[in-house]
Order: structure tokens, then sequence, then C-alpha cells
């Protein structure tokens, strides 16, 4: 069976580039960085040269990016580092909702998008505010935050706090460099680019005070210890590259075959309700909810077909609660539960769509018919 892998938001596939540029760190590059003979100075100017590739592509200074485990390690790292009250919306991943919740911060109410509610940020901020966090790009349905005007709302009524952006779903589909003067921090994750799993990178804007999360060695300038993921780093560095570069084209190619899609579940099923405007939201998000569907039998019958899809975030899909992200958007219990999440990405071709729609029809036609053949 051939796998249609429309699970982009979850995680991508390893880009080629990315996979090759990892190999001689495995094998004759093994060295550990932090070590004073030559071969771990090899390993150190690997780091140097994708810290300086990173900074690129992110208009920020390489003294600005830390290397960190993960897209979860950057979030609570922002979040517990800064030491003081939070505020972030209700909609943020768990990666950076948990730790807001556990610190007792403040959790303010989103509008029916997911985007934020300006007039209730506005509320909860003020001078004991410490750290203020508002997601680029929501993981679940794809909205697209306004930053500029979260940032401009930010310096004025908290001007002490640092403002933080979990950007991990955006690199594939906004421009990072007009995302970073905006903020102070920003999380990445590279296997959410067609990197690996287990590296992430958070940037730190200088002069901006953090307290490290990870303490030990005190690797990356104190901010992260640990011996670096030489190889992860350095395929995090060239599958950013490689994303910037392709992705005003993919843009345009993925928000057609996202619209050919969605057009095309809507022209075959009835009851296709689409979550997020499409004006709000990035290119490679198909987000639905399907009227008196149980997303578990969905992703059941998707799966026998080889179809890999999600219903909320990757975390939560194991335990088929209603997303938290679809509760504060306000979206009935009975629609939420119904919820199809399908992410094209990079390898996404016209042929994983089309087949999508056609498998997607004939699973709600057949849990439909099972539904009202059933006695009551
Ligand atoms: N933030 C968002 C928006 C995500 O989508 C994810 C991954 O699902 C994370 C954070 C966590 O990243 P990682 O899997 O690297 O820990």
């Amino acid at each position: 069976m051939t796998l249609t892998y429309l699970d982009h938001a979850a995680t991508t596939p390893v880009r080629t580039s990315a996979f090759e540029a990892m190999l001689p760190f495995f094998r004759e590059q093994f060295a550990n960085p932090s070590g004073s003979h030559r071969f771990a100075r090899e390993a150190r100017r690997a780091i140097d040269e994708s810290r300086d590739a990173v900074a690129g592509t992110l208009d920020v200074e390489p003294g600005e990016v830390v290397f960190t485990g993960c897209g979860t390690e950057s979030d609570n790292t922002a979040i517990v580092g800064a030491r003081g009250l939070a505020v972030c919306p209700a909609a943020e991943h768990h990666a950076v909702l948990h730790p807001v919740e556990e610190l007792g911060g403040r959790v303010v109410a989103t509008d029916a998008t997911g985007h934020v509610d300006l007039d209730r940020l506005a509320d909860a901020l003020g001078d004991d505010v410490a750290v203020v966090s508002v997601m680029a790009v929501n993981n679940e349905v794809g909205t697209i935050t306004d930053l500029a005007a979260v940032s401009r709302l930010v310096r004025e009524r908290a001007p002490r706090a640092v403002l933080h952006t979990d950007a991990v779903q955006a690199p594939s589909w906004l421009d990072l460099r007009q995302i970073t003067p905006l903020v102070d921090l920003l999380s990445l994750s590279a296997h959410k680019f067609g990197g690996p799993k287990g590296v992430g990178v958070l940037t730190i804007r200088d002069g901006v005070r953090i307290a490290p999360l990870v303490r030990g060695g005190g690797q990356e300038r104190e901010r992260r210890s640990g011996t670096h993921n030489v190889a992860g780093i350095v395929a995090l560095a060239v599958a950013l590259a490689e994303t910037d570069a392709e992705r005003p084209a993919e843009n345009v190619r993925l928000a057609s075959l996202r619209d050919r899609l969605v057009d095309g579940l809507a022209a075959t099923v009835d009851g296709v309700v689409e979550t997020v405007p499409r004006d709000r939201k990035v290119a490679g998000s198909a987000h639905v909810c399907l009227e008196g569907i149980e997303s578990e039998s969905m992703l059941y019958l998707l799966d026998e077909a080889g179809i890999c899809a999600s219903a909320a975030s990757a975390c939560a899909s194991g335990a088929m609660e209603p997303s938290h992200v679809l509760s504060a958007m306000g979206v009935d219990r009975r629609l939420a539960a119904g919820a199809l999440r399908l992410t094209l990405g990079h390898t996404t071709t016209e042929r994983d769509v089309d087949h999508a729609v056609d498998v997607v029809a004939d699973a709600v036609m057949q849990l439909r018919s099972h539904r009202f053949a059933r006695p009551s």
C-alpha cells in the first residue's frame, strides 16, 4: 500500500539535503565540539557555520541563536526563564500553555478563528507581566497571528514584558525575517521543516535576560547546557535554508492543492464545515469538521486506506478529547467531535489530495450509513 502523508503539521519527512549533511557527524566527524583538539574544533566550526546560516535566515545576530533539544524546550525556556507572570492565549500549543498555567499565569480568550482576542489581551497586560507568548501559526487550525498588532499592544501596555512567539509551525509559510523584529524570543523546531526530530532553536534578543532551563556544562554561552547535537544542528540549518528558498513557490503550489482538497471534499460530501477562513490561515492547512462523524472512526478508516491524517494536535490525538483549540474558538462540541486535520507540505502532490478526497468521501458515506442503519 502506498502511504499518502497529509500530516505535515505533526512532523515532516527529512529533506535529502538535511539527511546527507548529517551523515559525516555520525561517522568521521563524531567529536564533542566542547573539546580542545582538532576534531573538536571541526565540530565547533560546523556549529558556528550553522548558527551563522540560521541567523541569516532569521535576520538576527548569530549570538542571538541558541540551539535547544526541541520546540517544547524552547517554549518552556522562554516562559519559565522569564521568571515572572506569564500571559498567553488559550489556543497555544501545550508546550506554552501548560507552563503558563502551572506558573499561575493569565490565559486569554481567542476569537472564532483561533486568533487571540486583542481586547482581552489588552486587559491581561500591565506592569506586572514578565512574558507574553503568542504563537505565529496555530498548529491545529493553521490561523496566522497578526504579530505586528500583538507586538504594538505588548510594548504599549506591558513595557517590562518580553514578547515570545512559538514560530514552530511558521517556517514553511511565513518569512521569519518579518517576525523577528517584532519579538524578543522566538522558538523553532527542525522536524517541522524537513530537519530531524530532537533539535530546536530559541532566539534571545541581545540584552534580554532569560534564565536557562537546562543547566550543566555551560554550552550555548550558559543559555542551554548539554553536549551539542552536532548532526541535528547542521541538518536544521540546511533544512531551514532550503525551506526559506522554496517558500514563495511552495506557498502558491500548496495553496492551490489545499483549495483543490477542501473544494473537492465540499463538492462530494455534505456537511463539511471549514473551521477557519482560508485568508486567515497558512496555505498548507486544511482543517474541517464533518457533521455527524466521529474523528476517531474517520481516522481509523483513513489509516486503513493508507492516509496519514490527524484530528487534533499529534500529542492529543492518542486520546480523543475535544481539542482545547476548538473549545477556545467556541466550536460546538458535537461539530468539534468530527474534526479532521489534513496538512500539506513539501512532499505533497496532486495525486495525494485527489486520493484523499475519494477516501474521505467513501469513509463519510460508510460511517453515515452505518449510523443510520444502527437500531435505535
Ligand atoms: N509548538 C507548536 C506550535 C508545535 O506544533 C509543536 C509540535 O507539535 C511544538 C511546539 C513542539 O515542538 P517539538 O515537537 O519539537 O517539541
